[in-house]
């Protein structure tokens, strides 16, 4: 194997390389999309992107749906 055809091969591996990083990339953009859950504050209306978040950022009440619950005994 020559250095000419050595390089031929690492130039191909890089292409395959960049090829499944913007698979990856895409993959990655799209699926955030589908699972993005948003609910709303049932008193003011304010849109909670976060589904993790127990309190409302704009008026500080607390979501009904989940751990917040525990807390209250
Ligand atoms: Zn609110």
């Amino acid at each position: 194997m020559d250095f000419e055809e050595l390089v031929c091969y690492s130039q191909t591996i890089i292409l395959i390389i960049l090829g499944i990083g913007y698979y990856l990339n895409v993959k990655n953009n799209t699926l955030p999309l589908k699972s993005k859950v948003e609910s709303k504050c049932p008193s003011c209306g304010y849109t909670i992107s976060d589904k993790e978040v127990n309190y409302c950022a704009k008026c500080g009440n607390m979501l009904s749906h989940s751990k917040g619950l525990s807390l209250e005994k």
